[in-house]
Protein backbone atom coordinates (compact mmCIF):
# COMPACT_ATOMS: atom_id res chain seq x y z
CA UNK A 1 0.00 0.00 0.00
CA UNK A 2 1.20 3.09 -1.02
CA UNK A 3 0.82 6.99 0.77
CA UNK A 4 -1.89 9.45 -0.80
CA UNK A 5 1.92 11.14 -1.87
CA UNK A 6 3.50 8.84 -3.10
CA UNK A 7 0.25 7.86 -5.38
CA UNK A 8 0.09 11.32 -6.69
CA UNK A 9 3.85 11.41 -7.15
CA UNK A 10 2.96 8.58 -9.55
CA UNK A 11 0.18 10.12 -11.40
CA UNK A 12 1.99 13.11 -12.29
CA UNK A 13 4.29 11.48 -13.98
CA UNK A 14 1.89 9.64 -16.25
CA UNK A 15 0.21 12.78 -17.01
CA UNK A 16 0.53 12.72 -20.83
CA UNK A 17 1.61 15.70 -22.85
CA UNK A 18 -1.10 18.50 -23.13
CA UNK A 19 -2.79 18.30 -27.03
CA UNK A 20 -2.98 21.86 -28.68
CA UNK A 21 -6.48 22.48 -30.64
CA UNK A 22 -7.85 25.67 -31.82
CA UNK A 23 -10.87 27.37 -31.11
CA UNK A 24 -12.99 30.93 -31.63
CA UNK A 25 -12.23 32.90 -29.10
CA UNK A 26 -15.46 32.61 -27.00
CA UNK A 27 -15.23 29.20 -27.03
CA UNK A 28 -12.16 29.72 -25.36
CA UNK A 29 -13.36 30.87 -21.83
CA UNK A 30 -11.92 28.78 -18.61
CA UNK A 31 -9.10 27.27 -20.97
CA UNK A 32 -5.39 28.32 -21.17
CA UNK A 33 -3.81 29.50 -24.07
CA UNK A 34 -0.88 27.40 -25.63
CA UNK A 35 0.70 30.29 -27.94
CA UNK A 36 1.77 33.75 -26.97
CA UNK A 37 -0.34 36.39 -28.78
CA UNK A 38 1.33 39.55 -29.98
CA UNK A 39 -0.85 42.87 -30.44
CA UNK A 40 -1.54 43.71 -34.22
CA UNK A 41 -2.11 47.73 -32.91
CA UNK A 42 -0.97 49.90 -30.52
CA UNK A 43 -3.62 50.55 -27.47
CA UNK A 44 -5.22 52.57 -27.23
CA UNK A 45 -4.14 53.41 -31.70
CA UNK A 46 -4.70 57.21 -30.84
CA UNK A 47 -4.30 59.80 -28.50
CA UNK A 48 -7.73 59.65 -26.89
CA UNK A 49 -9.67 61.80 -24.03
CA UNK A 50 -10.52 59.73 -21.03
CA UNK A 51 -13.31 62.16 -20.00
CA UNK A 52 -16.03 64.21 -21.37
CA UNK A 53 -14.77 68.09 -21.84
CA UNK A 54 -12.77 70.32 -23.34
CA UNK A 55 -9.81 69.74 -25.01
CA UNK A 56 -6.87 72.87 -24.54
CA UNK A 57 -3.67 73.86 -24.32
CA UNK A 58 -2.70 73.93 -20.76
CA UNK A 59 -1.23 77.28 -21.06
CA UNK A 60 -4.12 78.82 -21.77
CA UNK A 61 -5.44 78.12 -18.13
CA UNK A 62 -2.77 79.10 -16.08
CA UNK A 63 -4.36 81.66 -15.10
CA UNK A 64 -7.70 80.24 -14.48
CA UNK A 65 -10.48 80.96 -13.99
CA UNK A 66 -10.49 81.54 -18.05
CA UNK A 67 -12.63 82.02 -20.82
CA UNK A 68 -11.84 79.74 -24.13
CA UNK A 69 -14.01 80.04 -27.53
CA UNK A 70 -15.15 76.54 -28.94
CA UNK A 71 -14.84 76.08 -32.29
CA UNK A 72 -15.54 72.45 -32.30
CA UNK A 73 -17.20 69.70 -30.88
CA UNK A 74 -16.01 65.78 -31.92
CA UNK A 75 -17.90 62.74 -30.42
CA UNK A 76 -16.52 59.10 -29.74
CA UNK A 77 -15.67 57.55 -33.41
CA UNK A 78 -14.74 61.88 -35.12
CA UNK A 79 -11.62 62.93 -36.04
CA UNK A 80 -11.42 66.50 -35.39
CA UNK A 81 -11.33 68.77 -38.43
CA UNK A 82 -9.67 71.94 -36.83
CA UNK A 83 -6.72 72.70 -34.42
CA UNK A 84 -6.96 74.16 -31.07
CA UNK A 85 -4.83 77.18 -30.96
CA UNK A 86 -4.19 80.06 -28.47
CA UNK A 87 -7.56 80.49 -26.46
CA UNK A 88 -9.23 78.48 -28.07
CA UNK A 89 -11.06 74.36 -27.41
CA UNK A 90 -12.73 71.70 -28.61
CA UNK A 91 -15.81 70.37 -26.68
CA UNK A 92 -14.42 66.37 -26.66
CA UNK A 93 -16.27 63.26 -25.38
CA UNK A 94 -14.73 60.21 -23.87
CA UNK A 95 -12.69 58.27 -26.51
CA UNK A 96 -12.63 60.69 -29.25
CA UNK A 97 -9.16 61.81 -30.40
CA UNK A 98 -7.22 64.34 -28.95
CA UNK A 99 -7.15 67.30 -31.66
CA UNK A 100 -3.66 69.01 -33.08
CA UNK A 101 -2.65 71.44 -30.82
CA UNK A 102 -4.38 70.43 -27.85
CA UNK A 103 -2.22 68.94 -24.68
CA UNK A 104 -4.64 68.45 -22.08
CA UNK A 105 -8.57 67.79 -21.18
CA UNK A 106 -10.22 69.72 -18.90
CA UNK A 107 -13.76 68.10 -17.36
CA UNK A 108 -16.66 68.94 -17.78
CA UNK A 109 -17.50 69.39 -14.22
CA UNK A 110 -14.78 72.03 -13.54
CA UNK A 111 -16.21 74.10 -15.94
CA UNK A 112 -19.56 76.08 -17.14
CA UNK A 113 -21.17 77.08 -19.63
CA UNK A 114 -20.81 81.14 -20.51
CA UNK A 115 -22.64 81.21 -24.10
CA UNK A 116 -23.11 79.12 -26.75
CA UNK A 117 -19.80 79.34 -28.12
CA UNK A 118 -17.86 80.25 -24.89
CA UNK A 119 -17.24 78.40 -21.47
CA UNK A 120 -15.55 79.39 -18.47
CA UNK A 121 -12.73 76.84 -16.88
CA UNK A 122 -12.46 77.28 -13.44
CA UNK A 123 -9.44 75.72 -12.52
CA UNK A 124 -5.76 74.91 -13.80
CA UNK A 125 -4.81 71.56 -14.16
CA UNK A 126 -1.73 69.64 -14.74
CA UNK A 127 -0.86 69.59 -18.40
CA UNK A 128 -1.72 66.07 -20.10
CA UNK A 129 -4.38 65.47 -17.49
CA UNK A 130 -7.32 62.72 -19.32
CA UNK A 131 -5.29 61.86 -21.93
CA UNK A 132 -5.04 58.22 -22.57
CA UNK A 133 -1.81 58.15 -24.99
CA UNK A 134 -1.58 56.16 -27.85
CA UNK A 135 0.38 52.27 -26.94
CA UNK A 136 0.28 53.74 -23.09
CA UNK A 137 -1.06 50.19 -22.56
CA UNK A 138 0.00 48.11 -25.41
CA UNK A 139 2.52 48.88 -28.55
CA UNK A 140 1.85 46.79 -31.63
CA UNK A 141 3.47 43.99 -31.79
CA UNK A 142 4.44 43.47 -27.98
CA UNK A 143 3.22 40.29 -26.45
CA UNK A 144 -0.46 40.73 -25.01
CA UNK A 145 -0.88 37.60 -23.71
CA UNK A 146 1.88 34.38 -22.68
CA UNK A 147 1.60 30.92 -23.58
CA UNK A 148 -0.42 28.89 -20.56
CA UNK A 149 -2.15 32.13 -19.39
CA UNK A 150 -5.59 30.48 -18.25
CA UNK A 151 -8.61 32.65 -19.82
CA UNK A 152 -11.00 34.32 -17.83
CA UNK A 153 -12.98 36.97 -19.25
CA UNK A 154 -10.73 39.83 -18.95
CA UNK A 155 -8.54 37.93 -21.16
CA UNK A 156 -10.78 37.60 -23.67
CA UNK A 157 -11.38 41.06 -23.67
CA UNK A 158 -7.78 41.63 -24.15
CA UNK A 159 -8.13 38.82 -26.58
CA UNK A 160 -11.10 41.05 -28.88
CA UNK A 161 -8.82 44.26 -28.60
CA UNK A 162 -6.17 43.00 -30.39
CA UNK A 163 -8.50 41.03 -33.01
CA UNK A 164 -7.52 37.80 -32.03
CA UNK A 165 -10.31 35.54 -33.57
CA UNK A 166 -8.60 32.13 -33.24
CA UNK A 167 -6.49 31.19 -31.10
CA UNK A 168 -4.72 27.94 -29.77
CA UNK A 169 -5.73 26.48 -26.45
CA UNK A 170 -4.84 23.04 -24.80
CA UNK A 171 -7.48 20.51 -25.11
CA UNK A 172 -9.61 19.63 -22.65
CA UNK A 173 -9.99 15.84 -22.11
CA UNK A 174 -12.67 13.63 -22.65
CA UNK A 175 -14.16 11.69 -20.25
CA UNK A 176 -16.09 8.31 -20.14
CA UNK A 177 -17.23 7.62 -16.70
CA UNK A 178 -18.43 3.09 -16.50
CA UNK A 179 -20.28 1.48 -13.16
CA UNK A 180 -19.71 -1.33 -12.44
CA UNK A 181 -21.40 -3.92 -10.56
CA UNK A 182 -24.27 -6.65 -10.66
CA UNK A 183 -26.49 -5.67 -7.91
CA UNK A 184 -26.95 -2.03 -9.77
CA UNK A 185 -30.12 -0.74 -11.53
CA UNK A 186 -30.74 2.65 -13.49
CA UNK A 187 -32.15 5.45 -11.91
CA UNK A 188 -35.69 5.39 -13.44
CA UNK A 189 -35.71 1.19 -12.03
CA UNK A 190 -37.64 0.67 -8.50
CA UNK A 191 -34.56 -1.81 -6.92
CA UNK A 192 -35.94 -5.28 -6.17
CA UNK A 193 -33.92 -6.66 -3.56
CA UNK A 194 -30.65 -7.03 -3.34
CA UNK A 195 -30.29 -4.59 -5.96
CA UNK A 196 -29.35 -0.81 -5.52
CA UNK A 197 -29.63 2.40 -7.71
CA UNK A 198 -26.36 3.41 -9.80
CA UNK A 199 -25.70 6.81 -7.98
CA UNK A 200 -21.82 6.98 -8.47
CA UNK A 201 -22.56 7.85 -12.75
CA UNK A 202 -24.43 10.88 -11.73
CA UNK A 203 -21.58 11.57 -8.72
CA UNK A 204 -18.85 11.61 -10.98
CA UNK A 205 -20.41 12.91 -14.13
CA UNK A 206 -21.27 15.98 -11.90
CA UNK A 207 -18.17 16.21 -10.40
CA UNK A 208 -16.12 15.90 -13.90
CA UNK A 209 -19.18 18.60 -15.32
CA UNK A 210 -17.86 20.98 -12.76
CA UNK A 211 -14.36 21.21 -13.81
CA UNK A 212 -15.48 21.67 -16.95
CA UNK A 213 -14.86 18.68 -18.85
CA UNK A 214 -17.35 16.57 -21.07
CA UNK A 215 -18.21 13.46 -20.80
CA UNK A 216 -20.18 10.29 -21.74
CA UNK A 217 -22.01 8.13 -19.63
CA UNK A 218 -21.27 4.03 -20.95
CA UNK A 219 -23.71 2.77 -18.19
CA UNK A 220 -23.28 -0.11 -16.16
CA UNK A 221 -21.16 -3.12 -16.71
CA UNK A 222 -22.27 -6.24 -15.47
CA UNK A 223 -19.44 -8.14 -13.31
CA UNK A 224 -18.22 -10.27 -16.08
CA UNK A 225 -15.58 -10.60 -18.51
CA UNK A 226 -17.34 -9.94 -21.59
CA UNK A 227 -19.31 -7.13 -20.34
CA UNK A 228 -16.67 -5.78 -18.41
CA UNK A 229 -14.02 -6.14 -21.62
CA UNK A 230 -16.57 -4.61 -23.96
CA UNK A 231 -17.25 -1.86 -21.84
CA UNK A 232 -13.95 -0.80 -20.95
CA UNK A 233 -12.75 -1.28 -24.44
CA UNK A 234 -14.77 1.16 -25.77
CA UNK A 235 -13.76 3.59 -22.22
CA UNK A 236 -10.34 3.39 -23.91
CA UNK A 237 -11.30 5.25 -26.81
CA UNK A 238 -11.61 8.48 -23.87
CA UNK A 239 -8.45 10.84 -22.63
CA UNK A 240 -9.37 9.71 -19.09
CA UNK A 241 -11.56 6.59 -17.97
CA UNK A 242 -13.66 6.29 -14.68
CA UNK A 243 -14.89 3.40 -13.41
CA UNK A 244 -16.35 2.75 -10.22
CA UNK A 245 -16.91 -0.64 -8.46
CA UNK A 246 -15.33 -4.11 -9.08
CA UNK A 247 -11.83 -3.23 -7.72
CA UNK A 248 -11.63 -4.41 -4.05
CA UNK A 249 -10.74 -8.13 -3.23
CA UNK A 250 -14.27 -9.86 -3.29
CA UNK A 251 -14.47 -12.86 -6.15
CA UNK A 252 -16.65 -10.85 -8.83
CA UNK A 253 -14.13 -7.45 -8.38
CA UNK A 254 -12.43 -8.29 -11.88
CA UNK A 255 -11.78 -4.74 -13.14
CA UNK A 256 -8.14 -5.17 -12.72
CA UNK A 257 -7.97 -8.37 -14.34
CA UNK A 258 -9.69 -6.90 -17.84
CA UNK A 259 -7.39 -3.63 -17.86
CA UNK A 260 -4.62 -5.66 -17.82
CA UNK A 261 -5.92 -8.11 -20.88
CA UNK A 262 -7.00 -4.73 -22.27
CA UNK A 263 -3.02 -3.54 -22.17
CA UNK A 264 -3.58 -0.84 -19.28
CA UNK A 265 -0.16 -0.63 -17.45
CA UNK A 266 -1.03 -0.82 -14.05
CA UNK A 267 0.82 1.53 -11.75
CA UNK A 268 -0.91 0.89 -8.27
CA UNK A 269 -4.04 -0.89 -7.11
CA UNK A 270 -4.46 0.06 -2.57
CA UNK A 271 -4.05 3.56 -1.40
CA UNK A 272 -3.10 4.71 2.12
CA UNK A 273 -6.35 6.77 1.87
CA UNK A 274 -9.65 6.65 3.84
CA UNK A 275 -12.07 6.55 2.47
CA UNK A 276 -11.03 4.82 -0.96
CA UNK A 277 -8.50 2.80 -0.38
CA UNK A 278 -8.88 -0.14 -3.72
CA UNK A 279 -7.85 2.94 -6.21
CA UNK A 280 -6.37 1.29 -9.16
CA UNK A 281 -4.13 3.54 -11.21
CA UNK A 282 -3.25 2.94 -14.96
CA UNK A 283 -2.46 4.10 -18.41
CA UNK A 284 -2.38 2.89 -22.11
CA UNK A 285 -1.01 5.02 -24.48
CA UNK A 286 -1.97 8.31 -23.78
CA UNK A 287 -5.11 7.06 -21.81
CA UNK A 288 -5.52 7.12 -18.18
CA UNK A 289 -7.53 4.91 -16.46
CA UNK A 290 -8.99 5.18 -12.48
CA UNK A 291 -10.65 2.82 -11.02
CA UNK A 292 -12.36 3.70 -8.05
CA UNK A 293 -13.92 1.47 -5.51
CA UNK A 294 -17.85 1.47 -5.67
CA UNK A 295 -18.69 2.69 -2.26
CA UNK A 296 -20.57 6.46 -2.94
CA UNK A 297 -17.92 8.64 -0.53
CA UNK A 298 -14.76 6.49 -1.61
CA UNK A 299 -15.65 7.44 -5.59
CA UNK A 300 -16.25 10.94 -4.21
CA UNK A 301 -13.73 11.21 -2.42
CA UNK A 302 -10.55 10.02 -4.69
CA UNK A 303 -12.31 11.64 -7.67
CA UNK A 304 -11.80 15.18 -5.28
CA UNK A 305 -8.30 14.19 -4.30
CA UNK A 306 -6.50 12.72 -7.51
CA UNK A 307 -8.52 13.56 -10.70
CA UNK A 308 -9.03 16.83 -10.16
CA UNK A 309 -5.79 17.99 -9.94
CA UNK A 310 -5.21 15.79 -12.79
CA UNK A 311 -7.04 17.34 -14.89
CA UNK A 312 -6.22 20.59 -13.68
CA UNK A 313 -2.90 19.77 -15.46
CA UNK A 314 -4.06 18.43 -18.00
CA UNK A 315 -5.61 21.47 -18.84
CA UNK A 316 -3.60 23.73 -17.39
CA UNK A 317 -6.05 25.18 -15.39
CA UNK A 318 -5.01 25.91 -11.95
CA UNK A 319 -8.49 27.50 -10.60
CA UNK A 320 -9.79 23.92 -10.61
CA UNK A 321 -7.20 23.02 -7.48
CA UNK A 322 -9.62 23.00 -4.08
CA UNK A 323 -7.77 25.08 -1.59
CA UNK A 324 -6.59 23.82 1.67
CA UNK A 325 -6.41 25.74 4.46
CA UNK A 326 -6.10 25.15 8.53
CA UNK A 327 -9.40 25.63 10.63
CA UNK A 328 -10.19 25.01 14.35
CA UNK A 329 -11.57 22.00 15.07
CA UNK A 330 -14.95 21.82 17.28
CA UNK A 331 -14.88 18.48 19.07
CA UNK A 332 -12.06 16.00 19.59
CA UNK A 333 -11.17 12.94 16.82
CA UNK A 334 -10.17 9.84 18.17
CA UNK A 335 -10.39 7.56 14.89
CA UNK A 336 -6.41 7.68 13.87
CA UNK A 337 -6.01 4.66 11.07
CA UNK A 338 -2.18 4.21 9.29
CA UNK A 339 -4.16 5.94 6.09
CA UNK A 340 -4.77 9.51 5.15
CA UNK A 341 -8.18 10.32 6.23
CA UNK A 342 -10.82 12.28 4.28
CA UNK A 343 -13.72 12.56 6.70
CA UNK A 344 -16.65 14.98 5.23
CA UNK A 345 -16.91 18.19 7.47
CA UNK A 346 -18.78 21.51 7.38
CA UNK A 347 -16.42 24.41 7.37
CA UNK A 348 -17.71 27.63 8.79
CA UNK A 349 -16.91 31.01 7.92
CA UNK A 350 -17.03 33.37 10.59
CA UNK A 351 -15.53 30.92 13.42
CA UNK A 352 -13.26 29.51 10.84
CA UNK A 353 -13.98 25.82 12.35
CA UNK A 354 -14.57 22.58 11.08
CA UNK A 355 -16.91 19.88 12.36
CA UNK A 356 -16.89 16.43 11.11
CA UNK A 357 -20.63 15.20 9.74
CA UNK A 358 -21.95 12.13 11.58
CA UNK A 359 -21.58 9.72 8.93
CA UNK A 360 -21.88 5.64 8.62
CA UNK A 361 -19.21 5.19 6.44
CA UNK A 362 -18.09 4.90 2.94
CA UNK A 363 -21.47 4.00 1.78
CA UNK A 364 -23.51 6.85 3.22
CA UNK A 365 -23.60 9.84 0.65
CA UNK A 366 -26.36 11.57 2.14
CA UNK A 367 -24.20 12.87 5.18
CA UNK A 368 -22.18 14.24 1.96
CA UNK A 369 -24.88 16.30 1.12
CA UNK A 370 -24.19 17.92 4.69
CA UNK A 371 -20.44 19.27 4.13
CA UNK A 372 -18.76 21.23 2.47
CA UNK A 373 -15.54 20.60 2.95
CA UNK A 374 -13.10 17.47 3.16
CA UNK A 375 -11.29 17.29 7.19
CA UNK A 376 -7.64 15.83 6.17
CA UNK A 377 -6.32 13.59 8.89
CA UNK A 378 -2.86 12.39 8.51
CA UNK A 379 -1.88 8.53 8.70
CA UNK A 380 -0.44 7.48 12.46
CA UNK A 381 -1.32 11.30 14.44
CA UNK A 382 -1.87 11.65 17.88
CA UNK A 383 -5.56 12.27 18.41
CA UNK A 384 -7.13 15.41 17.65
CA UNK A 385 -8.03 17.43 20.85
CA UNK A 386 -10.98 20.26 20.45
CA UNK A 387 -10.30 23.62 19.44
CA UNK A 388 -6.73 21.89 17.94
CA UNK A 389 -5.91 23.42 13.85
CA UNK A 390 -6.42 20.63 11.11
CA UNK A 391 -6.31 20.90 7.75
CA UNK A 392 -9.35 21.15 5.29
CA UNK A 393 -10.08 20.69 1.99
CA UNK A 394 -12.78 23.22 0.97
CA UNK A 395 -15.26 21.63 -1.33
CA UNK A 396 -16.48 24.75 -2.25
P1 LIG B 1 -17.49 -2.65 -4.99
O1 LIG B 1 -16.36 -1.67 -4.95
O2 LIG B 1 -17.88 -3.05 -6.35
O3 LIG B 1 -17.20 -3.81 -4.09
O4 LIG B 1 -18.74 -1.91 -4.35
C1 LIG B 1 -18.70 -1.47 -3.03
C2 LIG B 1 -20.06 -0.98 -2.59
O5 LIG B 1 -20.44 0.13 -3.37
C3 LIG B 1 -21.16 -2.01 -2.75
O6 LIG B 1 -22.04 -1.92 -1.66
C4 LIG B 1 -21.85 -1.57 -4.01
O7 LIG B 1 -23.17 -1.97 -4.06
C5 LIG B 1 -21.71 -0.07 -3.98
N1 LIG B 1 -21.70 0.47 -5.33
C6 LIG B 1 -20.94 0.03 -6.34
N2 LIG B 1 -21.18 0.70 -7.46
C7 LIG B 1 -22.13 1.62 -7.16
C8 LIG B 1 -22.81 2.60 -7.92
N3 LIG B 1 -22.55 2.80 -9.20
N4 LIG B 1 -23.74 3.37 -7.29
C9 LIG B 1 -23.98 3.18 -5.97
N5 LIG B 1 -23.36 2.25 -5.21
C10 LIG B 1 -22.45 1.47 -5.80
MG1 LIG C 1 -19.04 -4.49 -7.20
Amino acid sequence: MISVNEAWNIIVRQLPVKKITEVSLLESLDSTLAEDVFSDLDLPPFDKSAMDGYALRAADIKNAPVELEIIEVVSAGQVPVKAVKPGKTIKIMTGAPIPQGADTVVRIEDTEAVKNNTVRVLATIKKGANIAYQAEELKEGAKVLSKDTFLRSQEIGVLASVGKQRLKIYQKPTVAIISTGDELVEINVKPQPAQIRNSNSYTTAGQIAKMGLNYELLGIARDNLSDLTEKISRGLQFDILVLTGGVSVGEFDLVEQVLKKLGVKLFFDQVAIKPGKPFVFGKKEDHLVFALPGNPVSSFVITEVFIRPAVSMISGNPSLVKPKIFAKITEPFQKITNRQQYVPAVFEQQTFSITPVHWHGSADLVSVTHANALLIIPPNITPLKQDDQAEVMLLE
